[in-house]
């Protein structure tokens, strides 16, 4: 009897133990199910490459400011000018553009504009979706500018879209003077005269590394 006492207790706290971890479990269960409910919503923006993430933010999608300030609507070209963003870019560089575009679209491709012009606003939202897209001011900073140092801001770069236009102008855009200034940002699109003569300068491997974003 005195040993059969806490052999009862005994099995009797291991089976209020095992009811604690069944309860555990099932708490778990719910916990995952609620949470796997959201998952996918938010794992489809995650497995968007940031790529993909950056041209929606680029064409203004998530934005709540409009043409006006640079969003550029679905299908626009280098020669609609009505649109501010691809109206607001540098003359020569829009020059330059439709050069490139006129001999892509001879050879069959279709140049469109993603992104070119943009208000300091519209940029400074860029960089606020960018940093809460990324987690950080650094890693944000690796895709979007600020409003101070964007090249798209003062009118003086583009990003161009689809993929096979920027492959056209990879392999043609040097005979305009239109450059890939960064290596990760293959739509992104600037004016380099020289490059008419010398070929394109080298690209920065983001724009972390431009001198211009050092500020
Ligand atoms: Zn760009």
């Amino acid at each position: 009897m005195p040993y059969r006492q806490p052999a009862r207790t005994t099995t009797r706290g291991i089976r209020i133990r095992w009811i604690r971890v069944a309860v555990l479990l099932v708490v778990i269960a719910a916990i995952a199910a609620a949470l796997g409910d959201q998952l996918p919503a938010s794992s489809s923006s995650t497995a968007a490459s940031p790529i993909d993430v950056l041209r929606s933010e680029h064409r203004g999608r998530r934005s709540a400011l409009g043409d006006a300030d640079g969003a550029v609507p679905d299908g626009a070209t280098v020669f609609d000018d009505e649109i501010p963003g691809v109206g607001n870019l540098d003359p020569d560089l829009r020059r330059a553009l439709r050069q490139a575009a006129t001999d892509a679209a001879n050879d069959g491709v279709e140049v469109f504009v993603d992104s070119g012009w943009r208000s300091p606003e519209y940029q400074n939202q860029l960089l606020r979706e960018a940093v809460s897209e990324y987690g950080s001011e650094e890693e944000a900073a690796r895709w979007v500018a600020t409003a101070e140092t964007s090249a798209h801001v003062s009118g003086d770069a583009v990003d161009i879209g689809p993929f096979d236009a920027t492959a056209w102008l990879s392999e043609h855009g040097a005979e305009y003077g239109l450059c890939q200034i960064y290596g990760n940002e293959h739509w992104h699109y600037e004016l380099r005269p020289e490059a008419i003569a010398h070929g394109c300068p080298p690209m920065y491997a983001d724009p972390t590394h431009d001198p211009r974003m050092q500020q």
